[in-house]
C-alpha cells in the first residue's frame, strides 16, 4: 500500500487507520490523532482508502501552480525563478 496521505485537519500520518460501522459492513478511514474522519461509509476499504487519499482541491490548486509556472517560462521566465515558485508553493501546501 502506497504512504497515506497526511490527515487533512491535524496534517500528521502516523494514526490513520479504519474503522467499520457498528454493523460491521461499512467502512472508512479515520485519524486516530485528532479524530478526523470523512463524512462517508464506504462498501469496501479499497474504496475507503481511495477516499482518504483523494484530495480534489489540493490536487486542482497543484495543477493550477503548475499551469501558472508553465505559463512562466514559456513566456520567457527563467526556469530557475520558475522552479523555485512551485516549490515555495509546495511548501505552502504541506
Ligand atoms: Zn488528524
Amino acid at each position: 500500500m502506497s504512504e497515506l496521505k497526511a490527515c487533512p485537519a491535524c496534517n500528521k500520518n502516523n494514526n490513520i487507520g479504519t474503522e467499520k460501522m457498528s454493523d460491521g459492513r461499512y467502512v472508512r478511514f479515520r485519524c486516530f490523532t485528532c479524530g478526523y474522519a470523512r463524512d462517508e461509509w464506504l462498501d469496501t476499504e479499497t474504496d475507503a482508502l481511495k477516499s482518504w487519499q483523494s484530495r480534489p482541491i489540493e490536487d486542482k490548486y497543484r495543477n493550477a501552480l503548475e499551469d501558472i509556472c508553465t505559463a512562466f517560462f514559456v513566456e520567457g521566465g527563467d526556469k530557475t525563478t520558475a522552479y523555485n515558485m512551485y516549490e515555495i508553493a509546495e511548501k505552502a501546501l504541506k
